[in-house]
């Protein structure tokens, strides 16, 4: 990809990345060219241009959610953690899709708005976040929703209200239809800001008794097939502690794959093959992952 033929983008530029810089797993080979847009112009400009060049890029979070290549990614990687402008309004927060969730849902506890307590422990970005309708501990990212601006894989910028949203569980129409987050709307409660602090706190403590959060991981490597929990099926065919190389299934939570010092993408994939085959043996049934797989 020749940089000369890039169209005018304000933004951080680098060739020849680590791309485990880029993720929470810290796995993966180098990106060839990584770009951080300043503005959401620079996004829709860029993405625009690559479409109408016909060359392959992939947009990027904070990477909380993906297993990179050990081989690196010869495409370009977009990443949207500088898009982090936010507005307030009374109850109503207009934010961008590369703000930082946890930070989010923070602040939104100081100044006493109510809802996103649960994402208080998600390490990822608002788009990351509303692609996937991320939940946990009863709250998901999509009820809060009032207003989308997205860009369309034709490239328009389009407004979506909530009722054009389908939101389900870790999956969006958002997704399904290609659309990139640009900015969102949430439209939030009032209540105490120290009864949604004490909230996030227990949250926080729950995660850190049941997840291996001192390891470099992904979250959840699978989803909860319906009706049943793939942690508990995972511990029950037992997997608990299995390691491939540095990739190891945490030994506190069994749906989280953890990093145990220079763990590649190829013993993540086997470590995840291994466990699907096995749980579908003894079980019957089959675990479908919930991290992207580049
Ligand atoms: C310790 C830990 C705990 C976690 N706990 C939870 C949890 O409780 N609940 C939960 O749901 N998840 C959880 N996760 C997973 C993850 O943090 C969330 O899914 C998060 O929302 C992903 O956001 P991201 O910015 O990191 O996305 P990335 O990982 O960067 O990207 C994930 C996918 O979203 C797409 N994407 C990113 N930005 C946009 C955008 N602006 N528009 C369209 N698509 C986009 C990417 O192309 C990719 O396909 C956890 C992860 C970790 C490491």
């Amino acid at each position: 990809m020749n940089l000369m033929d890039w169209p005018q983008v304000k933004g951080r530029i680098e060739k020849d990345y680590p791309l485990k810089t880029l993720c929470t797993w810290k796995i993966g080979g180098p990106g060839k060219i990584v770009y951080w847009p300043q503005e959401q112009e620079d996004l829709v400009r860029i993405v625009l241009w690559c479409r109408t060049q016909k060359k392959p890029f992939v947009l990027l979070g904070r990477g909380s959610n993906v297993l990179l290549p050990d081989e690196g990614l010869n495409c370009l990687v977009i990443v949207s953690t500088e898009l982090k402008n936010i507005s307030w309004l009374e109850n109503i927060v207009q934010v961008e899709a590369g703000y930082p969730l946890m930070l989010l849902a923070r602040e939104c506890a100081k100044r006493s708005l109510q809802g996103l307590e649960f994402a208080a422990g998600i390490p990822g970005t608002v788009g990351g976040a509303l692609a996937i309708n991320a939940g946990a501990y009863g709250g998901e990212i999509g009820g809060l929703v009032r207003e989308l601006t997205v860009l369309t894989p034709e490239g328009k910028r389009i407004v979506l209200p909530r009722e054009e949203i389908a939101f389900g569980y870790r999956c969006s129409s958002l997704q399904a239809k290609k659309y990139y987050i640009l900015e969102s709307t949430f439209e939030l409660q009032v209540n105490d800001s120290k009864i949604l602090l004490e909230r996030i706190r227990e949250f926080n403590s729950k995660r850190k008794n049941t997840q291996p959060l001192e390891f470099p991981n992904a979250g959840s490597v699978f989803r909860n097939p319906q009706g049943h929990s793939a942690a508990r099926l995972i511990e029950a065919a037992g997997w608990k502690g299995y390691r491939v190389g540095g990739a190891q299934v945490s030994e506190k939570h069994a749906n989280f794959i953890v990093n145990r010092g220079d763990a590649k993408a190829a013993e993540v994939r086997e470590l995840i093959q291994l466990i699907q085959t096995d749980v579908f043996h003894k079980f019957g049934i089959q675990l479908q992952t919930e991290v992207k797989m580049f």
